[in-house]
């Protein structure tokens, strides 16, 4: 059976990087007919942030990403949140420790910062503590074995260490990188165990995925590096054939392509990052407010759609994929190696595709409630004649209220550039007739008032084309709006006719 999770930490809200490491995972999990998790990595009590943890699972759930077991659903591996799991990960730290694997170092971070300054001094590249440095410091490796148990009995600190062979090729096969090779003397003597006794992510991590019989990893290219060490402690946990099968998911930059998009660049370029609208607090413990996808106008559906192609396409032209049609066409094989580009254009076309294919009902349901909020008395059937007249100029439903505006109000200033081209005596004659013959006006479609309106104005020897625009200015104030014939439809003859005859005057 396929299992796979998506493990954040709740240190703060969930980036769109985030939700698309989440919908890739359930898109696998949902094709394969396997499980998704959800697993909340809290072992990082420094960075733990409040409310993040809801607004996780409130941002799956608008998104549509179902889980199967989690801190909210249970499951057979519970508990699914890494600080309540604290006392399981203790015996593996040992196991490493007895296998020689793993051991105790009692540095103090003073001695740790003296010997990252020797190593920056004598210019060496990437500071580590491996096995050559390792031979200099403070540990059970390096300790008379009478001294390290002295050290422990006495309840000095200490932390809890892989010990990373020292010339080695770890290698891995990434279902989206192929084959990556790393040696070993480029992998750091991660610790293991802190010295609070809480693990670090690097255990937690392997030894939950291990537990929670997870088949396959898939998360952020972040993650790439630490993934030697991964496969090392898979190996010396004894963990190595049924270690899951990894696939780093290719970066998100900002839109000019300049590097990585991060959690800060939303509201500086002027779109959401976040699904959900982010309560929080600066350095200063100001409150912020960063903006969501939900809270900006954008439906769930068109969000996923968007995000399922940031480093992803079926190899088709078709754009449009219901969630379910995501997740027959969905391949890890489909996944790019490259970096996807934010785009916040493709986002804002998602949208509108998948606004107006609302049926006009529902459209309306939502014109309906934001004119009633404006105080405006309307009923429900010329708000989905309004809706089917406007949507196609909507992006967001908060549209179809502004675009909905000149139904309700009479045009308060004219577009000064047609009235300047297109307005002149003869066409203000015919439009005053033409305002004359609506109040009778026997078929009030807008079929019936075009026909109406060519039958006047040839009759005054002009051509339709010379006064539309001039009466789109009178009736709407613009010069550019949704069909005219249909706004002179819905807003009735009697209106019409005053609007032009004030334009007129
Ligand atoms: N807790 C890690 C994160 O926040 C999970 C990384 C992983 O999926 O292994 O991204």
């Amino acid at each position: 059976e396929v299992r796979v999770r998506f493990a954040p930490s709740p240190t703060g809200p969930l980036h769109i990087g985030g939700v698309r490491t989440a919908l890739y995972n359930y898109l696998l999990a949902r094709k394969l007919g396997g499980k998704m998790l959800l697993r909340i990595e809290d072992t990082d009590q420094n960075r733990f942030v409040p409310g993040a943890e809801q607004y996780i699972m409130d941002a799956l759930r608008w998104c549509g990403i179902e889980i199967d077991e989690g801190i909210e659903q249970g499951g057979p591996h519970a508990p699914y949140r890494q600080s309540e799991r604290k006392p399981m990960y203790r015996q593996y730290a040992q196991q490493l420790i007895d296998s020689g694997h793993a051991y105790y170092a009692f540095d103090t971070p003073e001695e740790l910062d003296v010997m990252r300054a020797r190593l920056t001094a004598a210019k060496v590249p990437n500071p580590q503590y491996n096995s050559i440095t390792r031979a200099q410091m403070r540990n059970s490796l390096t300790l008379p074995e009478d001294e390290v148990k002295q050290l422990l009995d006495g309840g000095s600190q200490y932390v809890i260490r892989l010990k990373v062979p020292r010339k080695e090729e770890i290698r891995f096969n990434d279902l989206i990188r192929g084959w990556v090779v790393v040696h070993s003397s480029a992998v750091d003597d991660k610790v293991l165990m802190k010295s609070d006794g809480m693990p670090t992510y690097h255990l937690a991590n392997i030894v939950d995925d291990h537990l929670m019989e997870i088949t396959h990893v898939i998360r952020g290219e972040e993650w790439l590096p630490s993934a030697p060490l991964h496969v090392l402690l898979y190996r010396f946990l004894g963990w190595e054939d049924t270690m899951p099968q990894f696939a780093h998911l290719p970066l998100l930059l900002k839109p000019d392509g300049t590097g990585k998009l991060s959690k800060r660049d939303g509201d500086k370029l002027g779109f959401p990052v976040f699904p959900l609208e982010w309560h929080g607090t600066d350095a200063e413990g100001q409150p912020t407010v960063s903006s969501g996808y939900r809270e900006s106008g954008y439906l769930p559906e068109a969000f996923i759609n968007f995000l399922a192609f940031l480093g992803w396409n079926p190899g088709t032209q078709q754009e449009l994929f219901t969630m379910q049609e995501l997740i027959d066409t969905f391949t890890i094989e489909r996944v790019s190696k490259s970096p996807a580009r934010f785009d916040q254009n493709k986002v804002r076309w998602y949208n509108e595709q998948y606004l107006r294919a609302k049926p006009d009902a529902e459209l309306a349901q939502y014109l309906l409630a934001d004119l009633q909020a404006q105080g405006l008395d309307v009923t429900a059937a010329k708000a989905e004649q309004i809706a089917t007249l406007v949507k196609e100029r909507a992006t967001f439903p908060a549209d179809l209220a502004k675009e909905a505006q000149l139904f309700f109000q009479r045009p308060t200033a004219y577009d000064e550039q047609i009235i300047s081209k297109k307005w002149n005596a003869a066409v203000a004659e015919a439009l005053a007739a033409f305002a004359q013959a609506l109040t009778t006006a026997p078929d009030t479609t807008p079929d019936g008032i075009k026909a109406l309106l060519t039958q006047v104005v040839e009759g005054q020897g002009l051509k339709l084309g010379q006064v539309l625009q001039a009466l789109r200015v009178a009736v709407t104030g613009a010069g550019a709006g949704p069909d005219l014939m249909h706004i002179m439809s819905i807003l009735g003859t009697q209106e019409t006719s005053a609007r032009i005859l004030a334009a007129v005057a």
